[in-house]
């Protein structure tokens, strides 16, 4: 068989994509070849008229297969950009979404208003880490901040440290390993924190059920179920929070997009807020909800 330029083999993958009612095939096609290839899609598109070597095209076409089956593919190449950095992503954690860039957004905006009040140095809380994304980009975002990272999971912070390794600041998170609080009153006790950062497990039974193939076989449930109406992280957060504030103090929240009246009530019902707002996506869905203590 003759070879195959890279517009050709693009073309001929985005339509197995593409019949596997796979979203953007030629987007994910693209990808994959980037990949394969060791370049970004901008590269991509200035050689699109080049021969494909037969060795690459058939590495190619095992990715494909692979993303045809269902795998996700942040997975298959192992990376995923967050807030403009690339991360190592495996099956031990949650691919990061794109949506999760809006907790980042809302605190370093929240780090602004510190500072004018005279906090030059925020202590930070991400609870739930997974694959550090949160943590290591407040940590680079913020270079004076002290920030904690928690997940329940040993094989997420592995990865989370790892992610904080290739950029260099490893040293400065202090990483814990345990359910949520417990760990923090067990290894840094009385430490208190100007903001909490969370995207805890927010899927109800009923969401879990219902999942895309990619999502459900994939993904690892720890990081999506949470419980039986997905509030329970939420519920454990609020309360046992008190003794962890420094103010001012924000907390912010990513919801599940169907969320938003459930989780401002809880957090209304704590009685510990004066202001608790809710933020859209890009999609139009209600996504982060901070609440904040003077
Ligand atoms: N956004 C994820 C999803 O809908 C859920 C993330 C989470 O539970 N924290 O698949």
């Amino acid at each position: 068989m003759l070879s195959l330029t890279i517009d050709e083999a693009l073309h001929r993958a985005s339509f197995s994509l593409k019949k596997a009612s796979i979203d953007d095939p030629l987007i994910e096609a693209e990808i994959l070849l980037a990949f394969i290839l060791k370049t970004d899609r901008l590269q991509l598109y200035l050689k699109k008229q080049d021969l494909l070597p037969r060795a690459l095209y058939n590495s190619f076409l095992g990715l494909v297969k692979r993303r045809v089956k269902g795998e996700p593919v942040a997975y298959i190449t192992g990376q995923k950009y967050f807030y403009g950095r690339l991360f190592r992503v495996d099956r031990r954690v949650l691919i990061p979404r794109p949506e999760t860039e809006l907790v980042i957004e809302k605190s370093l905006h929240f780090a602004e208003i510190l500072i004018k009040s005279g906090v030059s140095k925020p202590y930070i809380l991400d609870l739930g880490t997974g694959s550090g994304v949160l943590a290591v980009t407040l940590g680079l975002e913020l270079p004076d901040a002290e920030l904690y990272a928690v997940d329940l999971s040993p094989e997420a912070l592995d990865l989370a440290r790892l992610n904080a390794k290739e950029y260099r600041i490893n040293e400065k998170i202090t990483w814990l390993e345990g359910d949520y609080f417990d760990v923090l009153t067990d290894r840094a006790p009385g430490a208190t924190f100007n903001l909490i950062v969370a995207n805890p497990p927010y899927l109800s039974a009923d969401e879990i059920k219902n999942l895309p193939p990619g999502i459900q076989e994939y993904e690892p449930v720890e990081a999506l179920y949470g419980g039986l109406d997905g509030l329970d992280g939420y519920r454990q957060i609020i309360g046992r929070l008190p003794p962890y504030v420094k103010t001012p103090f924000m907390l912010i929240f990513e919801i599940g997009s169907s969320q938003e009246m459930e989780v401002k009530k809880l957090l209304e019902d704590s009685g510990l807020f004066s202001e608790i707002c809710c933020y859209p996506d890009l999609a139009g869905l209600p996504r982060v909800v901070e609440a904040f203590i003077p």
